[in-house]
């Protein structure tokens, strides 16, 4: 029997406001502990959240471009649980009815357009802290005590849910790194992993192909890189496969992926929703963002990395590999229009842009496209020694394509034939293997010619003497 793999995530994105989401308290990471704080964050008695509305204009904002509708009327909840990262002993959060709901985003691939389903996304503070000392690479396991630090505590957290539409590892990185690139590129997120701003937990079940079942699902919680979590889930699909092919059942529970084992021992059992005794924030009004807000962060939602992808295919017949290269990097792709703007060619820009652009390092940011489109045109034209000094410093001030591509290649065939006839005397038995069929060396030929000059020779004519000389 096959197995298809059924995946879901639950993605937090942490805001980066200037304050938190229920009090004025600003927020910093890898600030000294305990400084970000004060009577409201702490859950002194007596205090009241005051909601951050930039948090809110923000998530509606993200939820527009998840392709979600917006609440008229949404509910903050709170989610009762006990443990020192949240000294209310609840958590400000949102239960059935969030601000967004039922989206659809965008994932391009090469074969055609897939979207993966959003559930909900919805608005709620990050706990604190726990700093686990004593123990291997900060983690509970081994640690001899825990310090508790409160700044990230009342951060406004974002939770996306998406639906198991997701079918390999693979699909899931791809839809994390898109989705990672849609929040920095709105402004709304840092979402880098690494400091914890983006984080994600998924979901994973598998079924006999061709099924539709939803069969029991573990989670993998404590995924921190995209390469990681691609490796998790691999190996959560695989144990899962072995289970079910032993006759055996997949329990429920949390995982805990460490990647310095080849396991992943459970954490816990899954909560249940009720375990949580949701009920409303009787300290807060339910939300109704306004219709005129919502509208105008519609009209003010940038050119989405997913509906780049497909401009960039659709408008310059690029393959989708460049597209999705260019759009990875926004100022690439910008770099790329403009200079195609300028009259450069679409597919010879893309490889300039895409390859030598970025390996000499250049800030594509600062290049002008039309100096870009001269160099472009001239590619083929000048040695590759002159294209490639040229590209190094397309990015300086006053550059000009003119000073690397004026004539600085030899391209009389008279001055250039006595240096191949030269090359041709001193290798007899390449010249003799070569007209035994090794076309392939005809390449050996044209770099030893230009090795003699320095590069400076027009590789085109250097090609012609020699197949002349050659006689082939
Ligand atoms: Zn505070």
């Amino acid at each position: 029997m096959s197995w298809e793999p059924v995946i879901g995530l639950e993605i937090h994105v942490q805001l980066k406001t200037r304050t938190k989401m229920f009090c004025r308290c600003e927020l910093g990471f890898g600030d000294p502990e305990n400084t970000r704080t004060c009577p409201v964050c702490l859950s002194h008695p007596g205090t009241l959240p005051v909601p951050n509305a930039k948090a809110i204009e923000w998530t509606v904002k993200l939820g527009l471009a998840l392709g979600c509708e917006i609440a008229p009327h949404a509910v903050f909840h709170r989610k009762n649980y006990f443990y020192p990262d949240l000294p209310k002993g609840y958590q400000i959060s949102q239960y059935d009815q969030p601000l967004c709901t039922n989206g659809r985003f965008l994932v391009p691939g090469p074969d055609g357009d897939a979207y993966v389903g959003i559930v909900r996304a919805h608005l709620e503070e990050d706990a604190a802290k726990n700093v686990h000392v004593g123990g291997a690479a900060g983690r509970i396991s081994g640690a001899d005590r825990t310090l508790v630090d409160f700044n990230r505590g009342g951060t406004p957290l974002v939770e996306i849910v998406t639906r198991p539409d997701l079918r390999s590892a693979e699909d899931a990185r791809i839809f994390l790194q898109l989705l990672r690139q849609t929040v920095v590129e709105l402004g709304i997120s840092d979402a880098e992993m690494e400091k914890g701003s983006l984080r994600f937990d998924v979901n994973v079940s598998v079924r006999p192909e061709g099924s539709s079942e939803l069969r029991t699902r573990t989670e993998l919680k404590n995924m921190n890189s995209f390469a990681f979590a691609a490796r998790g889930i691999a190996r959560e699909i695989g144990r899962q496969i072995e289970i079910y092919e032993k006759g055996g059942e997949v329990d429920q529970e949390t995982l805990h992926f460490d990647p310095t084992r080849e396991d992943a021992p459970p954490l816990r059992s899954k909560e249940e929703a009720q375990d949580y005794r949701y009920f409303p924030e009787p300290d807060l009004v339910p939300l109704a963002p306004a219709r005129d807000l919502v509208e105008r962060a519609r009209a003010e939602l940038p050119e989405l990395p997913g509906q780049r992808i497909r401009r960039l295919e659709r408008d310059y017949a690029l393959p989708f590999y460049d597209a999705e290269v260019l759009s990875g990097l926004p100022a690439l792709a910008a770099l790329f229009e403009r200079t195609v703007a300028a009259g450069g060619d679409a597919k010879a820009t893309s490889n300039l842009v895409m390859n030598q652009i970025v390996a000499a390092g250049v800030d594509p940011a600062v290049v002008d496209g039309l100096e870009l489109a001269k160099l472009v045109e001239a590619r083929g034209r000048i040695p590759r020694a002159a294209l490639d000094e040229a590209i190094a410093a397309s990015g300086t001030p006053g550059f000009r394509a003119d000073d690397y591509t004026a004539d600085t290649a030899i391209t009389d065939a008279e001055e250039l034939r006595p240096v191949v006839e030269r090359i041709l005397e001193g290798n007899p038995s390449q010249v003799e293997a070569y007209r035994g069929g090794k076309t392939g060396l005809l390449g050996f030929f044209v770099g030893q010619v230009m090795r003699e000059l320095g590069g400076k020779a027009n590789p085109k004519v250097v090609n012609e003497l020699l197949r002349e000389q050659l006689g082939l």
